[in-house]
């Protein structure tokens, strides 16, 4: 018994428990005596006894139950029981507690030293068997959180990285580290000849790695394949895997994508007796999982830059401009034909923001107003005399494309056209001008009879249809040219009122009811009042001549944070889709035009020339047998510009 031992006895002051503690004294053993229940529960959590001793009664209480309740707490601590006297029934319920050992007088004290050491013994025993198994299956869970280690080091390293050979070679190599094979290797479906090849091996020749060929129809990897379902076995003989490569031991577990088994990892002994666990198949699920998802990332991530690459080809070769921009406008691609128009050669605007580097007025407009519309057209005038058509559309959860088709060659071909009619017309206009004047004297030199008066009467009209026409080219030329740059403050509404007065006679003689809704206090804006007047007087005469008898015509006119918004609705004849596009271009008339409608298909292309010269938009919304309506924004703050 070693000396620090000390045995505790839960007894009650006798001529036993002297008895008890002087044998003890003498056997070299330390006594520690406790009187009642406080006592011993003090002295349990204080010293830490070899073998309780515990009498039938302890103070108030029963000693068996003191005894049961101290081995729930402490169920290797030897507890002898020390009855008053014999009691066959009460033996059985101290062995049934599963106490160590039942004394009762008249005590001997060799049968009482030689009781404890047993019991001592018996502990130390127990002891020493819960040691050796908590160290066993410490040791197995040590293993266990070895391989989860190697396993979440693993999945970092494929998650980190794209290079396939070496994820799919540490892959197998902690197949063959983590169940202790002798060799591993990852087979995978050439889907063209249905035959495994190796994609990864370790302690494979490497000759046969890349040599190494298996049939799906007749191999048990391709059973792996066909099934979806691992396979493993061990050998008292070596299987045949393929000719000349003869395993003991193997596991082979699919490697599975949405259902469909892409490839087959497997470890394999080439000794006897060396077999593998169901832990180790449940490893290498894992591991297979692990090489699965690597495979896919690989094969989306070749896609995505087979798909970008492809992009990038198209975006290089088309010969309009493109740049994508991200919600802040920052530059997200730009391509080749974008960087030439301005200039931008080879500088580094990727993640800029895009009115930064990009200086032009046209385009700071057109990008910086683009959310007002959903899609956007503008023209946009470069310093270096080249024009481009833009087109800015935003894209959701995006943020915005823009691409620029060049039109200077058109606009140059557009001036020239222009140049030509402008001369014409005014080479004309005189000639024209003179015989008006003679028709106008034919009946002052003679009588005319009632046909030469309705011949007259024809060619006035048509006369003053070509004055007319000549007038609008003569005009368009000289707003295009920009000969109207002189602007003045101008009250629109009264323009408007003006314009309205001048038209009752027309909208009387078809029966067209007007509605009005103009708002008060509008905001004097900069302007050429001539030219607004025949914005105002052209849209209005357009919904007039368009509308048929009894129809309505609506003219709303207001002010919304510095803008005029002027817009004339009417529930006239419409125009199709297809003629909406082309209405404001010069000599258009849509198709439904009647043909008793004179026009000269020049009204809207003025329109256009004068809100675009008030730096303002112009639109149309129509639908085609419900009527028609204009729209026109005008900036009310527009600078001086004299
Ligand atoms: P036009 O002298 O022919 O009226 P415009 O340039 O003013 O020429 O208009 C071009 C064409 O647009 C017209 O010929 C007509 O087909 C169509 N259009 C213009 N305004 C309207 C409208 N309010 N309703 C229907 N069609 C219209």
């Amino acid at each position: 018994m070693s000396s620090i031992d000390y045995i505790l006895l839960a007894m009650e002051p006798s001529s036993t428990l002297d008895l008890l503690e002087r044998a003890l004294r003498a056997a070299g053993v330390v006594p520690v005596v406790v009187k009642d229940p406080d006592g011993l529960e003090r002295a349990l959590r204080e010293i830490n006894p070899a073998v309780l001793v515990v009498s039938e009664r302890l103070g108030d209480q029963s000693g068996l139950d003191l005894a049961k309740h101290t081995l729930d707490r402490f169920p290797t601590l030897p507890i002898i029981f020390y009855a008053f006297k014999h009691d066959p029934d009460q033996v059985i319920q101290v062995m049934r507690a599963g106490l160590s050992d039942y004394l009762f007088p008249p005590l001997k004290i060799n049968l009482i030293m030689q009781s404890i050491v047993d019991s001592q013994n018996r502990a130390r025993k127990t002891g020493d068997w819960v040691r050796r198994e908590v160290k066993r299956s410490t040791a197995s869970l040590e293993a266990r959180v070895s391989d989860m280690e190697a396993l979440v080091n693993l999945s970092r390293s494929i998650a980190a990285s794209l290079d396939l050979d070496s994820v799919l070679t540490s892959v197998v190599t902690a197949a063959v580290e983590l169940t202790s094979a002798e060799e591993g290797h990852l087979l995978l479906l050439d889907e063209s000849t249905q035959d495994l090849y190796m994609r990864a091996s370790r302690n494979f020749d490497d000759q046969d790695a890349h040599t190494f060929r298996l049939p799906v129809n007749d191999s048990l990897a391709g059973q792996v394949i066909q099934t979806g379902k691992p396979i493993s076995f061990c050998q008292d003989s070596p299987n045949k895997i393929k000719t000349s490569f003869l395993v003991y031991a193997l596991v082979y577990v699919p490697l599975s994508y949405n259902g469909q088994v892409i490839g087959v990892l497997g470890v394999d002994n080439r000794s006897p007796k060396r077999s593998f666990t169901q832990h180790d198949e449940l490893l290498m699920s894992v591991l297979a999982d692990f090489a699965t998802i690597a495979i896919q990332n690989a094969r989306s991530y070749a896609a995505s830059e087979s798909e970008r690459e492809k992009l990038q080809t198209i975006l290089a070769n088309i010969q309009d401009g493109v740049i994508l921009m991200d919600q802040e406008k920052r530059v997200l691609i730009i391509n080749p034909a974008a960087r030439n128009a301005f200039d931008l050669g080879d500088s580094d605007v990727i993640g800029k923001r895009i009115t930064e580097f990009i200086e032009n007025t046209d385009f700071k407009v057109m990008v910086n107003s683009a959310l007002d519309l959903p899609l956007k057209n503008q023209e946009i005038s470069l310093e270096n005399g080249r024009v481009y058509n833009s087109q800015y559309t935003p894209i959701h959860a995006i943020g915005s494309v823009l691409t620029l088709e060049e039109i200077t060659h058109l606009k140059m071909m557009d001036q020239l056209k222009s140049d030509f009619v402008h001369t014409i017309s005014h080479d004309l206009r005189s000639p024209l001008t003179s015989i008006i004047g003679y028709i106008e004297l034919l009946d002052r030199v003679g009588p005319l009879n009632q046909q030469q008066k309705e011949f007259v009467k024809h060619v006035q009209v048509s006369a003053h249809s070509i004055t007319e026409l000549i007038n609008d080219l003569l005009d368009l030329g000289r707003i295009e040219a920009g000969f109207d740059a002189m602007k003045d403050d101008v009250a629109f509404g009264t323009i408007l009122r003006y314009t309205l007065d001048n038209l009752q006679h027309q909208i009387e003689d078809k029966h067209q009811e007007i509605i009005f809704d103009i708002a008060p206090d509008l905001p004097v804006m900069r302007g050429n009042p001539l030219r607004l007047r025949q914005v105002i007087d052209n849209l209005l005469v357009n919904a007039v001549k368009y509308t048929p008898e009894n129809g309505r015509i609506k003219v709303s006119l207001r002010s919304e944070s510095n803008q005029i918004i002027f817009e004339v609705a009417d529930t006239g004849i419409g125009i199709s889709p297809a003629d909406q596009p082309h209405i404001f271009e010069k000599f258009y008339r849509a198709n439904n035009a009647p043909s008793s409608t004179r026009g000269t298909g020049l009204g809207l292309a003025i329109v256009k020339s004068i809100v675009e010269n008030h730096s303002g938009r112009v639109w149309v919304e129509s639908v085609l047998g419900r009527g028609t309506k204009f729209t026109v924004v005008l900036p009310s703050n527009l600078p001086t510009v004299e």
